[in-house]
Order: C-alpha cells, then structure tokens, then sequence
C-alpha cells in the first residue's frame, strides 16, 4: 500500500499563478524521492501541499487515511504531526539552545503550554539527547542555534524533524545554502534515517548530482509539471 497518494493535484495563487498543474505520483514506504527542477519550478509548492502549508487548488492527496486536499483543522494537525518538515533556511529559534529547539520541536506538536513553560519530561529529554547525540550535535546541545554553522543548524533540524516521530519527512531545499561537505553531511543523515529508521523522505533539490547519488527515486518538475519520474539511473547524463 502506498503511504502517499497524489492525483491531478493543481496550486493556482491567488495572483493566478499556475504553480502545479496536474501533478500525479505515488509514494511507497520507505522511499527516498528526490524532487528536482529549476527555481519556480513548483517543488516548494508541490511539499507545502502535502503538509497543507498551501492549500490545493484541485487534486487529492491521500496521506494514510487522511484527505490531505480536503482535512479538517484536526486532521491538518494529525498530518502535520507525522511529517517532519525541513526548511533551507533552517527555521530555529535562534536565541534558545539546541536541546530546547528540539523539545519545542515535539512539544510544539503535543503540549504547546508545557512547551512554553520550558516543563519537559525527562524522557523527552533524554530522547532529544540521543537524536542529538545521533546526529553528532552531542557538543552543541547546550549552545544557542545562533552559535552554529549552517551545516549544524541544518542537523538541528533534522533532530528536530525526527523528534516528532514522522512517518514522513518533507526537506525544501535542505542543503541549499550549505558548502559541499555540509551538504553531503545533510544527504548522508537524511539517506541514513530513511535506511534505517524506514522513514520515506521526499526531498526538493535543485543539484541533480545530489539526487543521483542519494536518491531511491527522481521525479523532476518543470513549469508545475512532472516531466521525468524514475530511477537515478534512468536520467539521462546530459541533465
Ligand atoms: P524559493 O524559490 O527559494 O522557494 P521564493 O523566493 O520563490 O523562494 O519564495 C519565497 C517566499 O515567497 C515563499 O514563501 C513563496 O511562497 C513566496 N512567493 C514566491 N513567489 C511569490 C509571488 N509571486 N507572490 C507572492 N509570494 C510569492
Ligand atoms: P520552486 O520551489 O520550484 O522554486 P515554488 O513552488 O516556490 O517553486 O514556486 C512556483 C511558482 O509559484 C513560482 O512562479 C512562484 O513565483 C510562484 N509562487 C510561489 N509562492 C507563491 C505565492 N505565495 N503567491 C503567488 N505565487 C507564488
């Protein structure tokens, strides 16, 4: 069974922009799926729908058993409890430690006012360690974001994505404000997590040779539609 099901999925905005049109694929557990295509394509998009971040135009997106297309406030929040999302501009709150950006990470999700009283159990304390700890950041938990490179604010934010116990992780652009080294770091974590956690991840790239090496499978958008959809292999190397 898939866990993902998108059909005839179009976004209009409301300045008439036809960002996806007609978008159909479907996703089995366990996926690593690089989304590829030139900026404006409709990749970021085409994620914010899945998570309800934008609302579709037209299409379904079956997430599980929710609509994702047609939920209610309930079911947005059950949605966007079992996706992690991953940002480019990696999104933490930059004045708090490392550790709390995690706990707020899940927290935010389950107990919004123990949250914000700074009361944590401790094992979620001690699941926030060990996520860090798994992400190399052992050193970093007690250091406020804004103390940390790109690469390592990025690794927060997969700690933080994987804290909430996502079936599914959502990455726009993860790496692309990243060197070479941070951002095969990033791809390494992301491959890894899916590996062995059996996390499927779709993730937006613009860089196809990351998508080559990385990726279990390859759709590319261009103009908000899908024009390849296959294997890293089947890419023609003229790309
Ligand atoms: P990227 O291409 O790196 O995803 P953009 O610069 O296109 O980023 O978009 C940055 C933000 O501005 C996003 O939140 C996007 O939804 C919004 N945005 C992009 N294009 C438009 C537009 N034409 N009108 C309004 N908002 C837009
Ligand atoms: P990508 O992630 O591939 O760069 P986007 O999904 O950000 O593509 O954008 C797809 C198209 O939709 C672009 O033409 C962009 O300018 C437009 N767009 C994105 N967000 C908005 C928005 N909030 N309002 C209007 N147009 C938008």
């Amino acid at each position: 069974a898939s866990l993902l099901e998108i059909n005839e999925l179009s976004k209009v905005y409301a300045d008439g922009t036809a960002a996806l049109k007609n978008v159909s694929f479907s996703v089995a557990p366990g996926e690593f799926i690089a989304i590829i295509g030139p900026s404006g394509a409709g990749k970021s998009t085409l994620l914010r729908c899945i998570n309800r971040l934008v609302k579709p135009s037209g299409g379904a997106i079956r997430f599980r058993d929710i609509d994702a297309a047609a939920a209610s406030r309930r079911q947005v929040r059950l949605l966007r409890r079992q996706t992690g999302m991953i940002f480019q501009g990696y999104n933490l709150i930059q004045r708090v430690t490392v550790l709390r950006n995690v706990l707020h990470g899940r927290l935010g999700y389950m107990n919004a006012v123990s949250g914000s009283l700074g009361l944590f159990s401790r094992k979620d304390v001690a699941d926030a360690k060990a996520i860090l700890h798994r992400l190399g950041l052992t050193e970093q938990m007690f250091k406020r974001a804004d103390e940390l490179s790109g690469g390592q604010q990025q690794r927060v934010g997969i700690a933080r994505a994987l804290s909430q116990k996502p079936q599914l992780i959502l990455a726009d652009e993860p790496i692309a404000s990243l060197d070479p080294v941070a951002s095969r770091t990033i791809m390494e974590h992301l491959s890894g997590i899916c590996r062995e956690d059996g996390i499927t991840c779709i993730v937006n790239l613009h860089q196809v040779a990351m998508a080559r090496d990385y990726a279990t499978r390859i759709i590319g958008i261009h103009k908000g539609e899908v024009v390849f959809d296959g294997r890293p292999g089947e890419l023609s190397e003229e790309t």
